[in-house]
């Protein structure tokens, strides 16, 4: 068993790496990918943890990304998660969201609800935060009942508190993991509201800048639908990855591994990548 698609509390998981890896090592998976949102932070502890739990761990980032308007989350595998090119670019996004945080926070205090950034600083230290954590704060306060009415009535896009942030463009998110000389794959393919042409469109397009893979199997995919996206990878010519988008108790009906109860990642998709990669290398 093998799971491509894991984050941490280094973004808005809430198991810490080192958990994640043990928790791998439970369960019988024997390679995890850490892909954390905009950050690289958690990938050191992990690999440290894999060592001593004898878990694969492949260095990993999930980048979000701008393409004709739409947020796109762009995965890159086998990164050098330390290259000097990466990191100004990270360091970028993430003063581009604690300006957006602020801006948030501010209005929300505007209004009579406790909340602050040292707050949101202190109970989860390191993260990159974003609107899944303050949703959960808005939570325990007790101003919602559930982290989706935190997104309805306050943060989703259009309401009130949202505030937009800035995304790179596909085609520099792309360059950006070539350049640290990763791999690049589209994640979760039908999460972007694209019918069957435009979805061809994006990938087609995300392939000419460099995008070699994208993700067929994922937790909330069917059968039906993993078949459906496998049949665009092979006639496209991207090789296909996987993994559940394991974020922990915060997304608590995705489990680590298998997903919503029957996700398996063919381990041939690791595979591939590695030999991708070590094209690449060449
Ligand atoms: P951010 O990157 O800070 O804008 O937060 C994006 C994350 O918030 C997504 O990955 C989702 O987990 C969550 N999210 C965004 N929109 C919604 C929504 N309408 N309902 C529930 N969760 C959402
Ligand atoms: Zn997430
Ligand atoms: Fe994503
Ligand atoms: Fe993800």
């Amino acid at each position: 068993m093998i799971d491509l698609h894991v984050h941490t509390t280094a973004s808005d998981g809430t198991d810490t790496p080192y958990e994640v890896v043990k928790k791998a090592a439970q369960l019988g998976i024997s390679a995890i990918a850490i892909t954390d949102h905009d950050t690289t932070a958690g990938i050191s502890e992990a690999i440290d943890a894999g060592e001593k739990y004898n878990v694969e761990v492949v260095p990993g980032i999930e980048i979000s990304a701008d393409y004709k308007g739409i947020e796109v989350h762009i995965l890159g595998y086998f990164i050098d998660y330390k290259s000097p090119k990466l990191q100004p670019v990270i360091d970028w996004i993430v003063t581009d969201r604690e300006n957006r945080n602020k801006i948030i926070v501010e209005k929300l205090s505007e209004e009579g609800y406790d909340i602050s950034l040292e707050m949101l600083k202190k109970k989860y230290p390191g993260a990159v935060i974003g609107r899944p954590h303050i949703a959960e704060s808005l939570l325990q306060k007790g101003y919602v009942t559930s982290i989706q009415q935190a997104f309805d009535d306050f943060l989703a896009d259009g309401k009130k508190y949202f505030v937009p942030r800035q995304y790179l463009p596909l085609k520099k998110a792309v360059s950006l993991i070539a350049e640290a000389n990763g791999v690049a794959v589209a994640a979760h393919p039908l999460q972007y509201d694209l019918d069957d042409s435009e979805l061809k469109k994006f990938l087609v397009t995300a392939k000419a800048l460099g995008t070699v893979g994208m993700e067929t199997v994922y937790s909330k995919y069917s059968y039906r639908q993993t078949q459906y996206l496998a049949d665009i990878a092979d006639t496209l010519k991207f090789i296909k990855t996987g993994g559940s988008d394991y974020h922990g108790g915060r997304k608590p009906e995705i489990e680590l591994g298998t997903g919503m109860g029957d996700m398996s990642v063919p381990d041939i998709f690791l595979a591939e990548l590695k030999s991708v990669k070590g094209e690449a290398m060449k």
